[in-house]
């Protein structure tokens, strides 16, 4: 009896984040505050002023 293997689906691995704890997918950014690797990389709503980018 054969059955088709590629039905499998692999549950999502979440991470907490590194800036708010959030979990989140890895090697993305945080749905959350929008961090990824300790920087804000998309726009979230927050009070922020947009930050200075790496100086
Ligand atoms: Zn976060």
């Amino acid at each position: 009896m054969r059955r088709a293997n590629h039905d499998k689906v692999t549950p999502v691995q979440l991470i907490a984040c590194s800036n708010c704890g959030e979990p989140s997918v890895p090697h993305r950014a945080c749905p959350s505050c929008g961090h990824y690797k300790g920087r804000p990389v998309t726009k979230v709503a927050t009070k922020n002023a947009t930050a200075k980018k790496e100086a």
